[in-house]
């Protein structure tokens, strides 16, 4: 079988076999590793080196911070305002749904600039460099790297210099965080759903800038939502979900194995180009995104004749293609390869879709 489900997506096989073989037993405690206590020196250990796996995965200059927290990405769409935005208005940039989301929360505790939007054009296409239009006080910029529902994805930085100044960026790389390499000296803050590309739901990855924190107004912010908090605390001020802290670190390891983000990315690439030559190849697929902009991890494809979306979806599950259909707002098929989508997956889905295509176009 092989599941191209959007989130919470599929894990290395060789993971999932190593936490089954150490569920009842971690390293020999006579407890399971969720059984154990975070501040207890195993657990202590297994954060340290899945921090010290990230930093080297991600390359990760000293002066930023790694915080393993809860709530999902969609807290960061409140967390980030609260703690970076006292001095100024959050710029968002808005290149789908996910971006729209980030937008509303920001708008429920602040001012927001929206940046440059491309909803007019249906979100065929992220905006570019030179569409954006940043507000003399900006906190910050704020974009969403690969649109998980839309299938967009940006082929660059956005960058933005108010006074002289650099405006810190900040990303929400949920989708793509660890797909292919990223300077992160170029972000201000980086967030990111673990679901995707890390491990299991439950995590969320914030990456942020040292002298950042310094921004945050001394009384206001809920004590989780504080980074100043967890930064103290080693993202430990309450019990942290530590089966899927744990999981994520054996994830960083597999993908060190892998060779690293750089061997994973060029996988990455043939597993896109692969796909979208099935569809671009066909008059019976299509894919709305312009070239530029089309995610190699979320693959939104639509069926000419949608009157086969059922039939398509019952005889891929059949094949052991598993959750291909597209989100409600989309409709149609998405396939979402991330790291641990053998290219062997995104082989079979084309052979099938071909197959498909003989017998019902
Ligand atoms: N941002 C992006 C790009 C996403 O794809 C998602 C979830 O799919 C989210 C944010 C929300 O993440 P969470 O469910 O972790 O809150």
């Amino acid at each position: 079988h092989y599941n191209f489900s959007p989130g919470p997506a599929t894990l290395p096989e060789a993971v999932l076999e190593q936490a089954q073989e150490e569920l009842l037993d971690f390293h020999g405690l006579g407890a399971s590793v969720m059984e154990i206590s975070h501040r207890g020196p195993d657990f202590m250990a297994l954060a340290e080196q899945a921090e010290a796996d990230l930093r080297e995965l991600m390359g990760i200059p000293d002066n930023y911070r790694v915080l393993f927290l809860s709530g999902g990405a969609s807290t960061q769409f409140a967390s980030a305002p609260l703690n970076l935005a006292a001095q100024g208005r959050p710029n968002i940039i808005d290149s789908g749904i996910w971006s729209s989301k980030a937008i509303d929360e920001a708008k429920r505790l602040t001012g927001v600039h929206v940046a440059a939007s491309t909803k007019d054009g249906n979100y065929a296409r992220a905006p570019l460099q030179d569409e954006l239009v940043i507000s003399d006080d900006a906190a910050y910029l704020h974009y969403t790297d690969n649109e998980t529902i839309g299938g967009v994805q940006f082929d660059y930085i956005p960058q933005a210099i108010i006074g002289g100044q650099d405006v810190p960026v900040i990303c929400d790389m949920s989708s793509s965080i660890m797909g292919r390499e990223m300077d992160v000296s170029k972000f201000g803050m980086i967030y990111a759903g673990a679901q995707k590309n890390i491990g299991p739901a439950g995590i969320t990855l914030v990456i942020v800038r040292d002298d950042l924190l310094a921004r945050a107004p001394k009384a206001g912010i809920p004590t989780m939502l504080d980074y100043r908090t967890m930064v103290k605390t080693d993202s430990m001020y309450n019990t942290p979900p530590t089966f899927a802290w744990y999981l994520c670190g054996l994830v960083f390891q597999w993908m060190k194995r892998q060779g690293g983000i750089p061997a994973i990315a060029e996988i990455n690439q043939r597993k896109a180009a692969k796909l979208y030559a099935a569809i671009d190849n066909s008059d019976f697929y299509s894919n709305p995104v312009e070239l530029r902009h089309r995610s190699i991890t979320n693959v939104p494809f639509i069926l000419a004749d949608e009157s086969l979306n059922a039939r398509f979806l019952a005889e891929s599950k059949a094949a052991g293609l598993l959750n291909l259909k597209g989100h409600r707002s989309v409709g149609g098929m998405r396939a979402s390869l991330y790291n641990a989508m053998p290219e062997a997956g995104v082989d079979a889905l084309v052979d099938f879709m071909k197959a498909f295509e003989r017998d019902h176009g």
